[in-house]
């Protein structure tokens, strides 16, 4: 089932999510919404606050960006991104990488807004899957950025917080637009 994608200006989404106890089948419901509802946005990453749920659950698919490569490694040796998509990732804990890295980023919760972000390049990801088995894999690329992004969203934090003031100013009356329409609708 597609659920409605939640726009910046609720407060869901900076709200820091629970952890998940008992992956039971509400939690296997909203994991299959949730990549049901990313796939038709288009969007490489989806948290559970997008969906209105604070909860310590993410997915994410960056098969489909070709133009922007990714690179995983699971027990230190590299694998094919692609054949280890989508992740659900649940109770994600990240460790950074020290160099760090300027991208592009989007979110659907800001339709229409991006930005250059930096971000530590690689990720070492440490989570549990949708049968409660831990995962573990290092990442580059979009994929790590996309994992950072995910697990922010997971701790209510936004990628407007990660902007340059700069971008943050010229951007202040598109961010506010967004948020007054959210509270209309
Ligand atoms: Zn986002």
């Amino acid at each position: 089932m597609i659920r409605d994608i939640v726009i910046y200006g609720e407060p869901v989404l900076r709200t820091k999510g629970k952890q998940i106890e008992d992956i039971d089948d509400e939690v296997r419901a909203l994991a299959a919404d949730m990549l049901e509802t990313m796939y038709e946005a288009n969007g490489v990453g989806l948290a559970a606050q997008q969906v209105g749920q604070a909860l310590q659950l993410t997915v994410i698919d960056v098969s489909d960006a070709e133009s922007r490569p990714s690179r995983m490694w699971l027990a230190g040796e590299e694998v094919d991104p692609t054949e280890h998509m989508p992740l659900v990732l649940i109770n994600p804990e990240v460790q950074f990488g020290d160099e760090l890295e300027l991208g592009t980023e989007g979110c659907l919760s800001f339709p229409e807004i991006t930005a250059e972000i930096t971000r530590p390049s690689r990720v070492k990801v440490a989570a549990q899957d949708l049968k409660g088995e831990r995962i573990e894999f290092e990442a580059e690329g979009l994929l790590s950025r996309a994992v950072q992004h995910e697990v922010d969203h997971l701790n209510g934090i936004l990628f407007i917080d990660r902007m340059s003031s700069a971008a943050k100013v010229s951007l202040a009356g598109r961010l506010k637009r967004l948020a007054t329409e959210s509270k209309k609708a």
